[in-house]
């Protein structure tokens, strides 16, 4: 990658000073605290910390003084409790997939759906994609922002856009070859679930004309995005985003692939201490806070994301003034507490996705034994290497054990198994199985 290899679409937006830029949150700012005055929730939740007007914020710092939004206010009020415009300006709304609970739902006006297009053209032509592409979405459309998010996105950079949704992989395959798609956008474990089809579709990666693939909406290492390189022999780029802050289009890496940048002229980002709540210094590991800037139907302020990472402090070679995010550890909630050893299951990814013998699919159980916590460590291992001797898997077997005792301090069960035969989703990968009884608080 050299200079000659950036993008931009916006440079105006995208290489402002960043004085212009904190100078534009903050009008931003007011304006969204004037929107979510009009709420229900927030007029109430605003009141009770002392501002009732948005001239009550007169600083950046101010945001201080905003109360935090969780996930369970937006769910207390749903349906209509946080919609800032009357119903008629709405054009359309979006729910979160669930993954940790009720969904939870955003709404739209014409002007939000238009600023995200912005957003998501912005990031795509970011990692180089350009109206020659011919962009497969593999995400599901509806509710789940993935599928329409990036479309509206790739139309507006003028790609040619094939709407394929997600699953049925066999379809996957002839769209790809018959219209020699060059992108694609999977959650890295549908990617990972492509490329063991291959073979039974009797496909060579030398048929596609695959160049890219920008993989999200799941946390994954480093480890799976070299991976996923490697066997498709193609640049994988991780995006970031959450319905919440309308989906996909919040954070994307740029052709540098070295974090991923924060539209921060749509997203006011702050990283918390998820215990005590206070704002961490950039390069200090915590909890991702967004603050909408840009949105009118459902302004959010100072939403907790639950998700883990950090702020580079360093500049980017690619120049744009947006802050960057480390690659997401994991939800505060992913933490497995194993025999009272904290562990993310993005650690124990890390460790075997660096194996070459370890394929593409895994899965991690957790439950009691006893009094103990035993945690079991499911991989899928080539054909080849599944068929011979079973020395040579236990050797395997052996050698995963170690490499997670001596790295995390886990002495796991390993199960290996043949390729396809672990589960795969459709939707976000289900990677950990926790079947331990719950301690009643
Ligand atoms: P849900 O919160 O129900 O899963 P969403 O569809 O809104 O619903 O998913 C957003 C969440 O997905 C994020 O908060 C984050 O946990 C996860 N996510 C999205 N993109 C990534 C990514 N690139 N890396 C890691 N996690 C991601
Ligand atoms: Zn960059």
């Amino acid at each position: 990658m050299s200079r000659s290899d950036i993008r931009y679409w916006n440079r105006k937006a995208e290489l402002m000073p960043r004085e212009e830029l904190l100078k534009g949150q903050l009008r931003d700012l007011k304006t969204t605290v004037k929107m979510a005055l009009k709420t229900a929730f927030y007029s109430k939740r605003l009141a009770e910390a002392g501002i009732t007007s948005p001239e009550d914020i007169t600083s950046l710092k101010d945001l201080t003084k905003i109360p935090f939004t969780t996930k369970d206010d937006l769910r207390s009020s749903y349906p209509y409790g946080m919609l800032a415009v009357p119903k008629e300006e709405v054009i359309r709304l979006h729910a979160s997939s669930g993954t940790t609970g009720i969904p939870t739902v955003i709404y739209h006006t014409e002007e939000d759906i238009e600023n995200w297009t912005e957003l998501t053209a912005r990031s795509m032509a970011a990692t180089g994609v350009t109206r020659a592409d011919v962009f497969q979405n593999m995400m599901s459309y509806g509710l789940f922002t993935g599928g329409l998010g990036l479309h509206y996105g790739a139309e507006r950079l003028g790609a040619l856009v094939i709407p394929a949704g997600a699953g049925n992989t066999k379809r996957q395959f002839k769209l790809m070859r018959d219209f020699q798609t060059t992108v694609v956008h999977a959650t890295p474990s549908y990617l990972l679930h492509l490329y063991s089809k291959l073979e039974e579709e009797e496909l060579r990666v030398s048929e596609l004309s695959l160049k890219k693939a920008l993989a999200g909406a799941e946390p994954y290492s480093e480890n799976i995005r070299k991976k996923i390189e490697n066997l498709f022999g193609i640049d994988v780029y991780n995006s970031y985003g959450l319905s919440e802050m309308n989906g996909p289009g919040v954070a994307f890496e740029c052709v540098f692939k070295s974090g991923m940048h924060v539209w921060e002229d749509a997203f006011l980002l702050e990283v918390i201490d998820p215990h005590t709540l206070k704002p961490l210094y950039d390069g200090d590991e915590g909890e991702l806070v967004f603050t909408t800037l840009k949105r009118s139907a459902t302004p959010l302020l100072r939403y907790r994301t639950r998700d883990l990472s950090r702020v580079f402090p360093d500049d980017c070679i690619c120049g744009r003034v947006h802050r960057r995010i480390e690659r997401i550890k994991g939800r505060t909630d992913d933490m497995l507490i194993i025999n009272g050893v904290n562990i993310f299951p993005s650690q124990i990814e890390e460790v075997i996705m660096k194996m070459p013998e370890v394929g593409t699919n895994y899965q991690i159980v957790v439950e009691k034994a006893g009094a103990l916590d035993r945690i079991t460590v499911k991989t899928e291992v080539g054909a080849k290497i599944f068929s011979d001797d079973t020395r040579d898997l236990n050797k395997i077997k052996e050698k995963i054990k170690n490499n997670l005792r001596a790295s995390i301090s886990i002495s796991p069960v390993v199960e290996l198994h043949e390729p396809g035969m672990l589960p795969v989703s459709e939707g976000k990968a289900v990677r950990v199985i926790d079947v331990r009884p719950r301690e009643r608080d």
